[in-house]
């Protein structure tokens, strides 16, 4: 794996202005693979004065080149998709088909989509005696977690681009081969010098220096929402535009009417692809209590078959966390009826899928998120019974409704205090927008409502 020793500014490679580096780890076998230059306040400046010095013709282009170098952009991702599933695999260590599949794919078609709205979007619009001209913001600090490291990466960057501003990246320490990768495919794209700009380093050094750099107009964070807070904060006290995408505790209710067990299936493998590493996972699983048996025998089966198909953790202090919570599960009365917190390999930071029945609304493990291959079963008495559990966390990102008639699903779903919800297991749609209610984040990803995250408005009245 070839690492660069350097940041991605201004269209080149270039010395870190510290010494410091952050050695990457492959988590299946807890060696180190690599080192890269842990950034600090100075390449922050340098690089966000990069992007600063490239914004105005950048945001001057008109949005037809725009569109066409994110195109070419997508062609280079298409071009190297192998090596970087390779890559995300070797520092994330999600199973080689799954980053083949979604961590070099779904990018892959973001990007491809925003090639289209560059060209297609409505940057000015006629109201009654005024024109409104949509314009970019400016410069994008752009904060990247390590679990979709180059989805969260490409969902970020390719509507700023095609937006017209211009953006500096932090990506996680945990993941930066993957990010450095992306600045390769950048520069073979020929975006101009400055357009996009590459950090690595350390959240509260190179992360906390760019959230709060005042030459950034925006601040675009994913992550944790302990970390989110504080980037708000600091983004409030400055008046300046921030979008959060943070943590979840998603349920998949199943209402009585459902094919079982496609509905529990389907909820085992969307928490147990990655590892359970995806925030909009499905963690609490629904279930009437007429089926909760059934319900809870197909789980463990279906998590049981998983077995070793499973990726490790990201590291070890995940690793740790994880185990913690499934100890913590027990510990409050909560069944286990697959896996549980022994470490299944002497090598590489695994767990078991884990399923835990008897689960009640208010343990820990039905409240905070584990981020990890743990799925809680809830048993609710009626429908009302099923929103108030649905709805009584802190966060609100996605979800899960299944029914046998499709307009009873819909009428649930639309009580549910969250950004989003799949009906009886319907499809990732890349231009459907992304984000959270409540605790879960401010603002959305993807598609035009991503696109008009990095854009103001400004009108002209006649
Ligand atoms: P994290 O918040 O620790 O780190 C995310 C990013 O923020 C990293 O790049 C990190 O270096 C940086 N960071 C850390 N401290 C910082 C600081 N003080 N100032 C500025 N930057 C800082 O989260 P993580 O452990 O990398 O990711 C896991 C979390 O992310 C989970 O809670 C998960 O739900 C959430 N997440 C949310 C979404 C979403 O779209 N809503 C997507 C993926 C992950």
């Amino acid at each position: 794996m070839k690492a660069h020793d350097g940041m991605y500014i201004g269209g080149e490679w270039r010395a870190a202005a510290g010494t410091d580096t952050i050695a990457v780890v492959n988590p299946a076998d807890e060696q180190v693979i690599a080192h890269v230059p842990a950034g600090i306040a100075e390449d922050v400046d340098a690089a966000v004065f990069a992007a600063h010095e490239a914004f105005p013709a950048w945001a001057a282009t008109p949005p037809a080149e725009r569109a066409a170098r994110i195109a070419a952009l997508r062609d280079v991702l298409v071009a190297r998709k192998d090596e970087i599933a390779e890559t995300v695999t070797a520092e994330l260590g999600a199973p080689l088909q799954f980053s083949q599949m979604v961590h070099a794919g779904v990018p892959i078609l973001v990007a491809g989509s925003y090639a289209e709205l560059a060209a297609s979007y409505a940057f000015e619009e006629k109201v009654g005696n005024s024109t409104v001209y949509a314009e970019p913001v400016g410069v994008v600090g752009a904060i990247t977690p390590w679990n979709y490291p180059l989805h969260q990466i490409v969902a970020k960057v390719a509507p700023a681009l095609a937006a017209g501003c211009t953006v500096v990246l932090k990506p996680a320490e945990d993941t930066p081969l993957t990010a450095q990768l992306f600045a390769e495919a950048v520069h073979e794209a020929g975006l101009p010098a400055g357009v996009f700009n590459l950090v690595t380093g350390l959240g509260t050094v190179a992360g906390q220096a760019l959230a709060a750099h005042p030459g950034v107009d925006l601040v675009s964070f994913t992550g944790s929402t302990a970390v989110g807070k504080q980037i708000g904060a600091t983004a409030g006290a400055a008046v300046k535009r921030v979008a959060l995408e943070l943590g979840g505790k998603s349920a998949n209710v199943i209402l009585p009417s459902a094919d079982l067990a496609k509905a529990v299936g389907v909820g085992i493998a969307n928490v147990m692809g990655n590892s359970g590493q995806t925030c909009s996972a499905w963690t609490r699983m629904l279930v009437h209590t007429s089926q909760y048996d059934e319900a809870v025998a197909l789980a463990a089966e279906a998590a049981a078959k998983y077995g070793d198909r499973i990726g490790p953790l990201v590291n070890a202090k995940q690793h740790t966390r994880v185990r913690g919570y499934i100890e913590k599960g027990v510990a409050e009365g909560a069944r286990l009826v697959a896996g549980g917190p022994e470490a299944p390999r002497e090598q590489g930071y695994f767990v078991s899928p884990t399923v835990f029945a008897d689960v009640t609304p208010e343990m820990t493990i039905a409240q905070e998120e584990i981020f990890g291959p743990v799925v809680s079963i809830i048993r609710y008495e009626d429908e009302d019974d099923a929103l108030r559990i649905a709805n009584g966390t802190v966060y609100g990102l996605a979800g899960a409704v299944w029914a046998a008639d499709e307009a009873e699903a819909v009428a649930f779903a639309r009580r549910m205090d969250t950004g989003q919800v799949d009906i009886n297991g319907g499809r990732f749609n890349p231009l459907a927008p992304f984000g959270g209610y409540k605790q879960s984040g401010v603002g959305r990803e993807l598609g035009a409502h991503g696109l008009s995250e990095y854009l103001q408005t400004k009108s002209l009245q006649f």
